[in-house]
């Protein structure tokens, strides 16, 4: 490749959920230029999906007054296992998707170059480079949302062959009485723990006629974000509490066994639940260190709690996409 025309300057990202999608365009630099959002709408169907991703993507380069020849490549954080260099997802209970070749239908409508990656394993990426200014040489992230997932990097790299972990992580079994999970098991961390484990045991004790705070939004539990089960937790309501400090403790059981058998140098704690897990974790992992700063460890393995929020995935994307190029301009 010749320097004589300018390359394309821009990486977009995009996180595709269940219920949503967001796709970020980024400099060069990693900075955030715009996002825009839209809804996933997966009971249409993976054609219906891609075409939705197609025109998400469009509709930010828009945005930032960029043309899609200013992109230099596109990476798809997926919920769910992939196969990065066939470019398929092989599982997506999320989306519903098996063995979709969402690569090659993605660039055949944009026409850019198109990577995937697990979300969760961006979502470390982005954490890992951001946050943590690339440092830890062994870097676990776990992320606590309605699904729960793991990423791994040794020296800043996505390993291969760590997408079935990822997944995995989150069907740990922990509690072979616990509750039934949507992978057919019992007791799974993520039918533990999750934003929908809690609120489905908070749920049904309602219908047993346990009282709470999150009444008035009744009509909606299943639409109760996390910030509500925060303000409801920090306000003491005794359900909130039980189930959230139950979620804790779980998370809390889980961490060690992965900080034993990983041995992280620093493991990262993110995803929706973060502000609340964070707050009911304090007594069991955080302890004051120097001077009275909080200095959250587990297991003496440091523990980051990121403040990303749906930027680390997003971030992660673009440095992906950013990696990409770099490869492809040797
Ligand atoms: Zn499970």
């Amino acid at each position: 490749m010749t320097n004589q025309t300018r390359p394309p300057r821009y990486l977009v990202g995009v996180d595709l959920g269940g219920a949503k999608m967001l796709a970020g365009i980024y400099d060069e630099t990693i900075r955030r230029v715009d996002t825009v959002k839209r809804s996933t709408k997966s009971d249409r169907g993976p054609a219906a999906v891609i075409e939705r991703i197609a025109r998400c993507i469009r509709d930010v380069i828009d945005e930032a007054d960029a043309r899609v020849h200013d992109v230099r490549a596109v990476v798809v954080g997926v919920p769910g296992k992939v196969d990065r260099k066939a470019g398929w997802v092989v599982q997506s209970d999320v989306l519903g998707w098996a063995d979709v070749p969402l690569v090659d239908r993605l660039q055949e409508a944009i026409g850019l170059p198109v990577l995937i990656e697990n979300d969760h394993q961006l979502a470390t990426l982005g954490v890992y480079t951001l946050e943590l200014k690339s440092r830890p040489r062994r870097l676990l992230g776990l992320f606590i949302g309605a699904r729960i997932g793991g990423g791994w990097l040794v020296d800043g790299n996505l390993c291969e062959g760590f997408a079935e972990v990822t997944e995995a992580i989150g069907h740990l079994m922990l509690d072979p009485k616990g509750p039934r999970c949507r992978c057919g098991g019992h007791g799974c961390f993520e039918s533990l723990a999750s934003r929908h484990a809690v609120l489905d045991q908070i749920h049904r004790a309602m219908l047993l006629g346990r009282r709470t705070v999150l009444e008035e939004a009744l009509d909606g539990l299943g639409r109760l974000r996390a910030k509500d089960l925060f303000r409801a937790y920090r306000g003491g309501d005794a359900l909130t509490c039980e189930v959230i400090d139950s979620a804790a403790r779980w998370i809390r059981v889980a961490l060690a066994n992965l900080v034993e058998t990983l041995k992280p140098e620093v493991v990262v704690l993110g995803g929706g639940m973060t502000e609340v897990i964070r707050e009911a974790l304090r007594d069991s992992i955080f302890r004051s260190g120097v001077e009275g700063h909080e200095t959250p460890t587990i297991d003496d393995v440091p523990v980051w709690i990121s403040s990303l929020g749906d930027e680390a995935c997003l971030a992660g994307a673009a440095l992906l996409a950013r990696q990409h190029g770099e490869v492809n301009n040797e």
